[in-house]
């Protein structure tokens, strides 16, 4: 594979990155992951917003500007001939050569790192046809998760819960009411009416989330931004998730209770398809 490194394309072998950098020892850096659909991104606009925003909220300099970032996008699904996959984009504060809990030097310039994933039939996936099951784990994360950094250790340690548990995910709970998924925002649907957390602190603000909720409004759907528990969850018509990689994917039981007939829901499923048709259209 291509990757890019700090201004430079390069074959993936050959991509170095200091040992120093404050994204490897620190974990202190964010993230975007932008889906390939047809050989065009997915919502690069809402990714490109986002990231500015995590960037500046940990006072780290944004070294890069939308359109280039755009032109690194492309050139890299161009290079490695994704036609359905992921640009994955990571930045971090670098480092000035030494380990220091204080930042470096404000002039030290950020890391900044591309690469690609290939996933052939991403949109057709079968998972979306069968549902995901999930578990509920406590969220025990720290409280700035609307900032999308690379401390990703708890949330892998769900996946790993849920795949010892014969499960897709897991849902994250705090105080009894469900934050979100390990990597995806939480959805419950009864009748016609979609229940999702509303923003704040607690969640990140998925880029899916906002173009299914207004997709959603748009086809008269009733929304409702409001926490809910975990019981009400289970207790729920049907459920789903949106993320940037995995669209909007039904969920089919919490904890070992199934949910309705313990198939993908109506809403989920419509849902899926008018973010696809949309997104789709509107790639770039
Ligand atoms: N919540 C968490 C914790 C995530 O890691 C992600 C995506 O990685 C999401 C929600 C969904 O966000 P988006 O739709 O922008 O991919």
């Amino acid at each position: 594979r291509t990757v890019y490194v700090n201004g430079e394309y390069m074959p993936e072998t050959e991509a170095t990155v200091s040992i120093f950098d404050r994204g490897f020892l620190m974990a202190d850096g964010v993230y975007e992951v932008t889906s390939v659909l047809g050989g065009k991104l997915i919502d690069f606009e809402g990714h490109a917003v986002r990231l500015a925003r995590s960037l500046a909220e940990l006072e780290i300099a944004h070294p890069i500007s939308k359109e280039d970032l755009l032109e690194v996008h492309r050139e890299l699904v161009r290079a490695n001939e994704i036609d359905e996959g992921l640009v994955y984009l990571q930045i971090t504060r670098g480092s000035d050569g030494d380990r220091d809990f204080a930042f470096p030097d404000p002039d030290t310039p950020p890391t900044v790192v591309l690469f690609t994933q290939n996933k052939p039939g991403l949109a057709d996936s079968p998972a979306a046809k069968r549902g995901a099951k999930v578990i509920s784990i406590e969220d025990i994360r720290w409280g700035r998760r609307d900032i999308k950094t690379v401390q990703l250790l708890y949330p892998s340690m769900g996946k790993m819960m849920a795949k010892k548990a014969g499960c897709d995910d897991a849902w994250m709970v705090e105080d009894g009411f469900v934050t979100e998924g390990t990597s995806n925002n939480a959805y419950i649907v009864k009748g016609n009416r979609i229940i999702t957390r509303h923003l704040g602190n607690e969640i990140l603000h998925g880029i899916t989330r906002a173009a299914v909720l207004r997709f959603a409004r748009e086809a008269q759907m009733e929304v409702e931004e409001r926490s809910f528990t975990i019981d009400e969850a289970k207790a729920a018509d049907e459920a789903f998730t949106t993320s940037a990689s995995a669209f909007v994917m039904p969920v089919v039981e919490i904890d070992g209770v199934a949910l309705g007939d313990g198939t993908p829901g109506r809403v989920a499923s419509r849902l899926r398809e008018i973010y696809l048709d949309e997104m789709r259209r509107a790639a770039v």
